[in-house]
């Protein structure tokens, strides 16, 4: 927490740093505009003041912010200053000649042109037009001033000619009736032609104005002649080799006694520069808004894509740009990819990313370029520059010229913003300084977000390991816990310590010990096959849920298991092989903890009494370990006997019910524990199945069974056929009929010998499967008795497609029929049910002679249970079963 806190304070203040930039470089493109420029509000109070038009007005920047418009004019324009503003608000700029009135009382014209800006306050150009209004004055006098101006020619022709040239206006003369015109030496110069060969008219004139502006400066000049009003309008000239001038031409028409117009007399001046001004700072008003915007973007936005696309947008919106592109290199392929576009055309865009994909291609374009340079590359004449290789593509886009600018991000060129202008010659060196710090914003934001990712990493991950740390993986259980609800089962939360892992991190070093972490880490997440289920949530502790646990002797064994096979596995470090102990604490929910803090703390709690005491695990719950370690004892010792034979069968006598004579025996296992005696398989077949050692002693019975009836065949003692039972897990596997077919192939009378018996809620698990198997079985000889009867699921009519020679009824229907004639019925429909499909009906548990003499009315043909011989040892079962007949 404390980490977060401390960067997002450095957050806020790399944020005022930049802040405090923008405004720094703001002030300075403000401060040394050429022209006078005034901030005001809405209702024109001044707000700010450059230099120049503080020079102007004769006022401080102090003195002038808060002054009025008001303040500042001439008292009889003030009337005018409400529908200007009126103006402003409905065409969103305003032009106009002002008079203005200085500090100290004195007047002056100038021009003024108004523009609202993004934030709503007002942005006012003054251009001081004395020298021009001066000249103009000379010029703009009474016919009769003319007169007299033409005696004195040679004196005033002098003077003219010098203010004409300091205040580069020129000025002419129409002779309305022959349109032919007198220029004065200016005004040829401004129209770039010779005074010695062109003949200046009306017309000729006109044919030097821009085609564009031809129309409309003929029509103000028509007007001006039937108006009789004078007139301000500003053109183009069109230059040689298609260069444009701006001017700005103002003329007043001279009339005779009888009121036709006799002359035009006017003044012309080359303002293109004072347009380019106009047009430059109006853009970089645009530029303004959009590196404002942007910053505003990297405060705001926590996405990358977001801020890429955000960027773009802007960039054509506010900045004025024809398109925008953000280019990423990819840490990995090092490609460079478009990531966001805005103004785009869609076709072209799909050229650059062809291009960029391209491997041949893709080092030539000026985007990589700017990344290999590190540095903007710039085409200001697009359709010409041989550079660019989609220069007409682009050209029909409306693009003339572009910007390359990378994105440095400690050094390293991590992409680029291009920018597309439907100008030529846009890009120039006031633009690229801004647009270049445009761009480090960009890679400063790119560079926050992805310190904000690593941040958001860091509280989630161990960096490390690359597993979760305790918040995420808590949050993780508390998800798992939600679903073991639901689901009705258990969930185990345990924690892992390495033992003596303190010993190797000093003699070893640290490095040494981070290299063991990332192993036990890969170890744990390649042993558990999902990496969801682990955190590091301590230097040397490790935390695993197991999210769904179905039984607790599963949970143990699973414990047990791990714990081996990590002390069984070999870490390598600097050459050295090694094994490292662990110990666990493990809790269980619900029983040990209802969140997932508690069971965390109660696995902690386990953890500490493994490691102070002998046990290399400890379950939070005393009686959970014990029943554990039980069940775990029980498993080796089953193990065990396996392997030291201490399975033993007993065989428990089938007899006719009307005969009275043995017909086969069913094989029960038993285990003879050398210290408690024999066990019945209750008490351990489960146990087997849990383990999967059901396999081997499943094995091992049909063995011994088969052995036992060829023994007793041979010796030429009756041959009885052996049932013995076979588990689910035996009979799910792919391998059983196989199995079977090597077991009977010992001898060619072993088929004969054995039954197999099976419950029928096992063949039910996946019937058309079984159907199958015990097909194959009954082919070899040997017969199926469905185990267990009527306890499953299956109906009686499931009865006829199952491919069985015997039907044992189960013990509780044996028990029923005493209780009552309904039990009595049932078995009854059971026993006729079985006949009817030709099943040999054998009665299970069969303990009183009452129950014997109702099967034998009821036709069952075999009975099986204590009545007639509790399962015995095969040497008893031979002396009095086999042996007497
Ligand atoms: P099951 O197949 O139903 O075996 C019959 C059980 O009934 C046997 O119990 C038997 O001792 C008992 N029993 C027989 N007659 C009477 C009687 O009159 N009254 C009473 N109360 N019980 C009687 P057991 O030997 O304890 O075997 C229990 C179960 O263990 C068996 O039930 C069978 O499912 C399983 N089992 C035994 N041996 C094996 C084996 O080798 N493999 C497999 N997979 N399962 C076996
Ligand atoms: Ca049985
Ligand atoms: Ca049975």
């Amino acid at each position: 927490m404390k980490v977060k806190h401390a960067d997002k304070q450095s957050n806020a203040d790399a944020d005022e740093v930049r802040r405090q930039a923008d405004e720094a470089r703001y002030r300075t493109l403000f401060e040394h505009a050429p022209v006078g420029i005034l901030i005001s509000d809405a209702q024109s109070y001044c707000l700010d003041a450059n230099a120049s038009i503080c020079r102007m007005l004769g006022y401080t920047r102090a003195e002038l912010i808060g002054l009025h418009a008001s303040d500042i004019l001439v008292p009889t324009e003030i009337q005018h200053i409400a529908p200007a503003l009126n103006e402003i608000k409905t065409r969103f700029d305003h032009h106009r000649e002002w008079q203005f009135r200085r500090k100290d009382g004195s007047a002056f014209s100038a021009d003024v042109s108004v523009t609202i800006m993004p934030d709503g306050n007002l942005l006012g150009m003054v251009s001081d037009i004395t020298e021009r209004k001066q000249a103009e004055q000379s010029l703009q006098t009474s016919e009769r001033e003319q007169r007299q101006l033409s005696q004195l020619l040679e004196i005033e022709r002098f003077r003219l000619v010098t203010a004409q040239r300091v205040a580069k206006i020129g000025s002419w003369e129409t002779d309305i009736a022959t349109m032919a015109a007198i220029w004065s030496e200016e005004t040829y110069r401004i129209h770039e032609t010779d005074p010695v060969s062109f003949h200046p008219t009306h017309q000729g004139f006109l044919e030097l104005v821009h085609p564009e502006d031809r129309a409309a400066v003929d029509e103000a000049f028509r007007q001006s002649l039937t108006q009789r009003a004078a007139c301000v309008i500003d053109h183009r000239l069109l230059m040689p080799g298609g260069r444009i001038k701006f001017v700005e031409e103002r003329w007043q028409m001279f009339f005779d006694e009888g009121g036709q117009p006799t002359r035009a007399i006017g003044t012309c001046q080359d303002i293109t520069a004072r347009k380019e001004t106009e047009a430059r700072i109006a853009y970089l008003v645009h530029v303004y808004a959009m590196l404002s915007g942007i910053n505003a973007l990297i405060v705001r936005v926590h996405d990358r894509d977001e801020l890429f696309r955000e960027a773009c947008r802007i960039a054509v919106e506010d900045g004025g740009f024809r398109m925008a592109m953000l280019c990423m290199v990819d840490q990995n392929t090092k490609k460079i990819v478009p990531v966001a576009t805005a103004g785009k055309d869609e076709e072209l865009l799909a050229s650059i990313t062809e291009r960029l994909s391209s491997s041949k291609d893709a080092s030539n374009t000026m985007v990589a370029l700017a990344i290999r340079e590190k540095q903007a590359v710039v085409s200001n004449d697009s359709v010409n520059d041989p550079r660019v290789l989609f220069g007409k593509k682009y050209a029909e886009s409306g693009v003339r010229s572009l910007a390359i600018l990378p994105l440095i991000i400690s050094g390293e060129a991590v992409g680029t913003l291009a920018l597309y202008s439907s100008e030529v010659e846009f890009f120039h060196e006031e633009e690229l300084k801004l647009l270049t710090e445009l761009a480090s914003d960009i890679a400063f934001a790119v560079d926050h977000i992805e310190k904000q990712e690593r941040l958001n990493y860091l509280a989630y991950y161990d960096v490390l390991t690359g597993l979760a740390n305790r918040n995420l993986f808590l949050e993780r259980v508390a998800q798992y816990m939600r679903s073991a609800v639901s689901g009705g089962h258990k969930l185990a939360l345990g924690l892992i310590d390495l033992e003596r892992f303190k010993n190797f991190n000093d003699t070893l070093g640290r490095p040494t010990g981070d290299a063991l972490l990332k192993q036990v880490a890969e170890w744990l997440t390649h042993k558990m096959g999902d990496i969801n289920l682990l955190a590091r949530v301590d230097a040397d502790h490790f935390a695993i849920v197991l999210p769904e646990v179905k039984s607790d002797g599963n949970l143990a064994r699973l414990v047990e298991n791990l714990l081996a096979a990590f002390l069984g596995h070999t870490f390598r470090l600097n050459d050295a092989v090694l094994r490292i102990g662990v110990k666990a604490g493990i809790a269980l929910f619900p029983d040990d903890g209802a969140d997932a803090d508690t069971l965390f703390k109660n696995a902690e709690a386990a953890l500490k009494k493994a490691k102070s005491g002998g046990d290399r695990y400890l379950f939070y719950t005393q009686k959970m370990t014990e029943a554990v370690a039980a069940k775990l004892t029980l498993e080796n010792q089953l193990r065990e006997a396996l392997d030291n034979e201490e399975f033993i069968l007993h065989y428990q006598p089938k007899v006719n019910l009307v005969s009275g004579k043995v017909t086969g025996a069913e094989a029960l296992i038993r285990w003879n524990d050398p210290r408690s005696g024999l066990v019945s398989p209750g008490q351990f077949i489960p146990i087997l199945e849990e383990t999967g050692l059901i396999y081997e002693v499943g094995r091992w019975a049909l063995r011994k069974a088969i052995e036992d009836y060829l023994r007793w065949r041979s010796a030429g003692m009756p041959a009885l056929r052996i049932a013995v039972n076979v588990s689910l897990l035996q009979l799910r596997n792919p391998g059983f009929v196989a199995e079977i077919e090597r077991k009977i192939g010992i001898d060619p009378h072993a088929a004969e010998g054995l039954e197999l018996e099976i419950t029928e809620s096992m063949i039910m698990e996946d019937i058309k499967h079984n159907i199958a198997s015990l097909q194959a079985i009954r082919a070899m000889g040997i017969t199926i008795a469905i185990d267990d009867f009527g306890t499953g699921f299956s109906s009686l009519g499931y009865l006829s497609k199952l491919p069985v020679d015997t039907l044992k009824v189960d013990r509780s229907f044996v028990i029923g029929m005493a209780e009552g004639s309904e039990g009595l019925a049932l078995v009854s429909t059971i026993i006729s049910l079985a006949h009817a499909l030709k099943l040999k009906v054998v009665a299970e548990g069969v303990e009183t002679e009452e129950q014997s003499r109702l099967l034998r009315v009821l036709s069952c043909d075999e009975m099986q249970g204590f009545l007639f011989s509790k399962p015995v040892p095969a040497e008893i079962f031979e002396t009095q079963f086999l042996a007497r007949q």
